[in-house]
């Protein structure tokens, strides 16, 4: 059998997958994608952070195709939880980090949200294989160099790679091939029933299109608004409850709800889906865990299949785009002969490790129940080691940027200036009579070019563009497009 030969082949067209996908074609390398399903595809995981669709998704170049496809505006969350008998909001627009246009996110409709990411991805040139499930990695002694596929006629296929994503998410067992174990957490082991509702009532404006998170005596609700409609409601029970949710589902999620008065209130004139997509009442384990090592030579792992927390503060989807943006800067870093594979690979584990570990260290101390939001904003403080203020600090943490990151939180700027320029380099590429200049033919050169863009770029940006430092010792910094890694000189 001849494989098919690619530059990085991924598996898994989820968040992670499409994302990591697009932005490794976006720098003119072949990238097939592997997806098991055909899509649209049913999911969880609905409550979107400011740093996905602001950064990730404005780098994708999908942010305005979000903002039209009518999905509920997410401004913050509501809680009802800890020593406050009332219900507590917050704005993501407290913090000067996602002011203005940038201080909202979406509740989306997921078979919806990844369509549009994996449609974009084919858009940007990634050949995309629905129905295809993966089976195997290929390997040649320490280094993975392909995947083995079944295809949608039930044909075995193999394809090589320089790279192997595993983009597969929490129930695919193709991470283990990394090596190491998946870690699972003492603390987080808890079971989630959810369904659908129609009719629910909705928070006032102008936040009725915040996540409603509601503690009750054996876990917590959230409530979802998805359109002016249709809610998603999950109760999310500790493991030593875990008899709750087994038997007839439909009784058991009556009976949670009838334990928790506020989510009763809400629902007091729904009626519960039943048909389509929605009409299924779910059960899924949200254990969370990592895995002790996120890379091997020719294989990395991104999003869940990495990691995976407790979704009290809605951070699956940042954290599979997230760390697809990091793998893809690794990847476009070594396929363009920049930096060699350990070093960028080091620094993707790195910061993804302290993403996930920001919002897990921080969860401890928010199931404390016995105190009020201000010692959950100072503990956010003291977490990520923020100078701002103990709510910038909380709202910066579960935004998805406390990182610091440019390109989550000035990815509009930069996807700007990043098109004018290229639009400008081609142009004196491709022009023709006086606009004609030959060099500009050779793809070395356009490609020096556009290096010394990214240089301008950053003076463009100006002084509001905080100079990007490593986040650890030694490590390196994002390139001003996003796009890859950069070793870090000091002025
Ligand atoms: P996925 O979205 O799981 O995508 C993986 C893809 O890989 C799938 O399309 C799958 O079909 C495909 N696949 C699997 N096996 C194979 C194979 N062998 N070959 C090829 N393809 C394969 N996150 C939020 O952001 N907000 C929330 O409100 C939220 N709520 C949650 C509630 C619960 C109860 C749980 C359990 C999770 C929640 N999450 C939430 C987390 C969120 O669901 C995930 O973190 C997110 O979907 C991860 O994205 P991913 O791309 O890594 O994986």
């Amino acid at each position: 059998m001849s494989a098919e030969e690619f530059d990085v082949v991924v598996a898994g067209g989820g968040p992670g997958g499409s994302t990591v996908a697009t932005l490794v074609a976006m720098q003119g390398h072949r990238v097939l994608l592997l997806e098991k399903e055909v899509f649209p595809r049913y999911q969880i995981g609905e409550s979107l952070l400011p740093a996905t669709v602001h950064g990730v998704c404005r780098i994708l170049g999908v942010a305005d195709e979000l903002a039209n496809a009518g999905f509920p505006i997410k401004r913050g969350g509501t809680f009802r939880w800890g020593a406050r008998p009332e219900p507590w909001t917050f704005h993501f627009g407290i913090s000067a980090k996602m002011t203005g246009s940038t201080s909202h996110a979406y509740q989306v409709e997921r078979a919806k949200f990844d369509q549009i990411l994996l449609t974009n991805a084919k858009s940007k040139g990634v050949v995309v294989r629905e129905g295809c499930s993966v089976d195997d990695v290929v390997e040649d002694g320490e280094r993975v160099t392909g995947l083995r596929y079944t295809d949608p006629d039930g044909n075995e296929r193999e394809v090589s790679a320089r790279f192997v994503i595993d983009a597969s998410g929490n129930k695919s067992r193709l991470y283990s091939k990394v090596g190491g174990t998946r870690n699972y957490s003492e603390f987080f082991r808890s079971l989630a029933l959810f369904g659908y509702f129609e009719g629910g009532k909705r928070l006032p404006a102008p936040v009725s299109g915040n996540i409603l998170s509601v503690a009750f005596d054996s876990g917590w609700f959230w409530y979802i608004p998805l359109s002016d409609t249709l809610t998603s409601v999950g109760a999310v029970v500790r493991r030593e409850d875990a008899d709750k949710i087994q038997g007839d589902r439909e009784k058991a999620l009556m009976d949670l709800i009838g334990e928790c008065p506020l989510i009763s209130e809400y629902l007091s004139n729904a009626t519960r889906v039943t048909t389509g997509q929605y009409g299924e009442l779910r059960v899924r384990k949200d254990y969370s865990y990592q895995q002790t090592t996120f890379w091997r030579p020719g294989m990395v792992l991104v999003g869940d299949a990495a990691c995976f927390v407790d979704p009290v503060f809605s951070s699956g989807v940042h954290l599979a785009t997230y760390s697809a943006l990091l793998a893809a800067r690794s990847i476009n870093s070594v396929l363009a002969g920049d930096l060699d594979e350990k070093t960028v690979l080091t620094e993707y584990e790195a910061r993804y490790r302290r993403e996930y570990g920001v919002f897990y260290e921080f969860l401890m101390s928010f199931y404390q129940m016995n105190v009020n939001e201000e010692s959950y904003f100072w503990q956010a403080k003291k977490v990520t080691k923020n100078e701002n203020t103990d709510i910038e600090s909380f709202v910066e943490l579960i935004g998805g940027v406390s990182s610091g990151e440019t390109a989550l939180t000035a990815a509009d700027r930069i996807a700007e200036r990043s098109a004018e320029f290229a639009a400008a380099v081609d142009q004196m590429a491709s022009g023709d009579g006086d606009n004609m200049v030959p060099m500009f033919k050779s793809h070395v050169v356009k490609q020096a070019m556009q290096e010394a863009g990214q240089v301008q770029m950053k003076a463009i940006l100006g002084e509001d563009a905080e100079p990007e430092m490593p986040l650890f010792p030694g490590g390196l910094v994002a390139s001003p497009d996003g796009m890859k890694w950069l070793p870090y000189h000091p002025a």
